[in-house]
């Protein structure tokens, strides 16, 4: 009996982080600059890019470069 307790709770423990991961994972996929405007930023220049400029007007990273999701709102 104890076996079987203990594969439940190493199971649930299991299933918790892996439901975690994922959440961490959709969080990093929700807002990903490309690099082109990465690299832009650290220069503090906004990618002149016009497919990052209109997808930038529409607070969304460009998906054609390689980001995604929204642009994280600046505080
Ligand atoms: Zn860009
Ligand atoms: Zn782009």
């Amino acid at each position: 009996m104890k076996k079987a307790l203990l594969a439940i709770i190493i199971g649930s423990a299991l299933a918790f982080s892996f439901a975690h991961a994922a959440d961490a994972k959709k969080d990093a996929v929700a807002s990903k600059v490309a690099g082109c405007c990465v690299k832009a930023a650290a220069d503090s220049k906004a990618c002149a890019h016009p497919c990052c400029v209109t997808a930038a007007k529409e607070k969304n990273n460009c998906t054609k470069c390689g980001g995604a999701g929204a642009i994280a709102a600046k505080k």
